[in-house]
């Protein structure tokens, strides 16, 4: 295994308690499990969302640890036929939980599957076809469905109901990176200052995942530059050769930006027309780069297109 591969599942906290930033949420979701705990009930269905690398995945995980169950993965588009999600829901045992990554992305002859099955723990199967076609009714173990999704406009009305619990993961502050980043330093046995740290927090995007990636990264070049501590200094001239500028924007971010103001005026220009002249996909750029550049007030959105605001025109002006 790649050592890139390896520590992931490693860096993931394994309690709500070692869960960093995003305390309202942390609190509500320990009363959450507390109470089913209690009640030695399934809890209800969770869904998550918020932008890719947030702490989706490792939430459902921890919230498996903290109940004592299993947890089984999946994913919206892996789910092609009512039967896959039928073999699973099938297979779970008492209070499981069932995690199902883009949930957006589940067809919906699984997701009709899914209702009676979340409602009343039932699985609908209709067996045969034409008129002799009969619905046969299996029920299955009590379960909760933690659903994540980067895109909840795009989940249907009718599944976003069956969730009980609906939390949204925003971006993290750069003191609540830094926080993440020295942790994962400890973990990996890498020695870094708290300027050093915060250096590469507050340029990771408001993403864990970020974070931990320029960790390591920034950590092959002091390895390779023979500097035992990664401080301020070290942490600015690695994110400077990886691209990553002042305020954390890449290559493509700037790219996106320059386009806009460079082709089209800085906007409006419609998102299809974006992603052609940056020779990147739509839903690429529209999941991972715009969130951030919105957030952090580089691009509109507006009715009649992406616009760039005049911090974007500055910084294109410095750093494009
Ligand atoms: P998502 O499912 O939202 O895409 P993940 O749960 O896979 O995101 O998180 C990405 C990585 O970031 C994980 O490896 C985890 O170690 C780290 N991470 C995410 N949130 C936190 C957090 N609040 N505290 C510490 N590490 C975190």
């Amino acid at each position: 295994m790649s050592e890139d591969a390896l520590p992931d599942e490693q860096l993931r906290p394994g309690t709500l308690d070692e869960f960093i930033g995003h305390q309202t949420l942390r609190g509500n979701l320990k009363v959450y499990l507390q109470a089913a705990k209690e009640r030695g009930q399934a809890l209800d269905h969770v869904l998550f969302y918020g932008n890719p690398g947030l702490g989706k995945t490792t939430l459902a995980q921890i919230m498996a640890g903290e109940l004592g169950v299993n947890m089984v993965s999946s994913s919206g588009p892996v789910l092609e036929r009512s039967g896959d999600l039928a073999a699973i829901l099938t297979s779970l045992s008492r209070n499981d939980i069932l995690f199902i990554d883009e949930i957006h992305r589940m067809p919906v002859v699984v997701e009709e599957v899914m209702y009676p099955a979340l409602e009343d723990f039932r699985l609908d199967l209709v067996i045969g076809q034409g008129p002799g076609a009969r619905t046969v009714k299996i029920p299955v173990e009590p379960f909760t469905l933690v659903g994540a999704t980067t895109r909840i406009g795009l989940l249907s009305s009718p599944l976003r109901d069956r969730f009980g619990v609906i939390l949204h993961l925003d971006f993290y502050s750069p003191e609540e990176l830094a926080r993440i980043v020295k942790r994962t330093a400890r973990i990996l046995g890498v020695s870094i200052t708290d300027a050093g740290a915060f250096e590469i927090g507050r340029r990771s995007r408001g993403t864990p995942r970020i974070a931990n990636r320029y960790l390591r990264r920034v950590r092959d070049f002091s390895t390779v530059n023979g500097s035992e501590l990664i401080g301020k200094e070290e942490a600015a001239n690695a994110l400077a050769r990886m691209d990553v500028d002042e305020n954390g924007l890449d290559q493509m971010d700037r790219k996106l930006l320059s386009v806009l103001i460079e082709n089209y005026g800085g906007g409006p220009v419609g998102l299809k027309t974006l992603a052609v002249a940056c020779s990147e996909d739509v839903r690429t750029l529209e999941d991972i780069y715009e969130p951030y550049l919105v957030q952090s007030g580089f691009l509109k959105l507006t009715r009649r297109g992406r616009v760039a605001t005049l911090k974007a025109y500055e910084h294109i002006k410095l750093f494009g």
